[in-house]
């Protein structure tokens, strides 16, 4: 590792919108990083990470990615994401690793990153201080959010690839500028993008019209198994059903959006059964209900409308678990009068 002025002993955080002094410090004085974002990596992990790492660039810094799964088809047309390394552990020497989009190393899958010096920038309701240095804004509707803002405080430009990465980000965590977060400030940071060179066709392109069939096949399986009881809609896969559709994990983004689309459904669950027979969750919600609350009952987290978290199999049983748990969060924090 090479000699830093920095000397931070105690983990530090800001919760705040802007990046404080001793994150831009740690940036400016460390030269070798390695960036990262959370396993089964979503529009804004890689979004951020693509951004952060040609800022890195910009700022003359020695910088290199790597994610535990594959970056998702729909964002390899990203500029940059071919430097993206895909693998488990760490095999390099770095003065920082930055975590994006993690509440703990844990989410990150990548195995070694503890005892390292650690930077952790996160927007998730469910966000945790587990670094050396957290920069925690949950009112910042996405992390690339975070990352524009960094590079205004940091004085850097956004060439049109920044923005093409950051825009993606946006675009993917605000739900296509749909949750409760995106705000005028959301679209004011939009419009700035588009003014750097980001193609809001062009990303809608990529990110929404160019799916593989396994996807369309799964989904057609999975809403035949759509289920409602009053505020609540559920659908599932099971491992032989991505198997009979040729699907893979990333052809399950989106599929609860069917469920939450719903009127009067206030809380929507897709359920896959993974092949250890365990069954991972994906929940969304409109309105009252703050579901990153409820996945986090079960060791998930996420943001009040949008969450995620694993429970054991088999599958009818992980079901019943999670609606018994909506009912009573439904029964216990969010008003009769708003059902549907
Ligand atoms: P998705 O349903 O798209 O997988 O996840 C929705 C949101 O919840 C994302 O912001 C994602 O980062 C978060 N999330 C999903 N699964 C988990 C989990 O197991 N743990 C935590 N902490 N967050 C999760």
């Amino acid at each position: 590792m090479s000699q830093t002025a920095t000397c931070i002993t105690e983990p530090r955080t800001e919760r705040s919108a802007h990046p404080g002094p001793a994150l831009l410090a740690a940036f400016r004085e460390k030269d070798r990083f390695l960036l990262t974002a959370h396993a089964r990596p979503d529009g804004d992990a890689i979004g951020s990470l693509l951004g952060l790492w040609m800022l890195l660039k910009e700022m003359g810094k020695h910088a290199e990615m790597q994610l535990f799964d594959r970056v998702p088809m729909i964002y390899r047309t990203l500029p940059g994401s071919e430097h993206i390394r895909h693998a488990n552990g760490l095999s390099g020497s770095y003065d920082a690793i930055v975590l994006l989009e993690c509440d703990g190393v844990e989410r990150s899958r990548i195995q070694g990153l503890s005892g390292n010096f650690l930077i952790n920038i996160d927007h998730h309701t469910s966000g945790r201080d587990f670094a050396d240095l957290n920069w925690i804004d949950v009112n910042a509707s996405a992390v690339a959010e975070m990352i524009h803002r960094f590079a205004l405080a940091a004085g850097l430009p956004i060439t049109p690839p920044i923005a093409t990465c950051l825009y993606t980000g946006l675009l993917s965590d605000t739900g296509s500028f749909c949750y409760e977060r995106t705000r005028a400030e959301t679209f004011a940071l939009a419009k700035d993008l588009v003014e750097q060179g980001a193609s809001p066709a062009r990303i809608a392109q990529d990110v929404y019209f160019s799916n593989p069939a396994s996807k369309m096949r799964l989904l057609g399986t999975a809403l035949t198994t759509l289920q409602r009881e009053g505020r609540i809609a559920w659908l599932w896969v099971t491992h032989t059903d991505m198997m009979r559709a040729g699907a893979v994990e990333e052809d399950c983004e989106g599929i609860v959006n069917y469920a939450i689309g719903i009127s009067g459904v206030e809380v929507a669950v897709f359920l896959r059964e993974l092949p250890d027979h365990r069954v991972r969750l994906s929940l969304r919600s409109k309105g009252k209900m703050h579901v990153a609350e409820v996945a986090s009952r079960f060791g998930g987290g996420g943001h009040d409308n949008a969450s995620g978290c694993t429970l054991e199999g088999p599958l009818y049983s992980a079901m019943d678990r999670i609606l018994q748990e909506l009912r009573r969060h439904l029964a216990v924090n969010v008003s009769s009068g708003s059902a549907g």
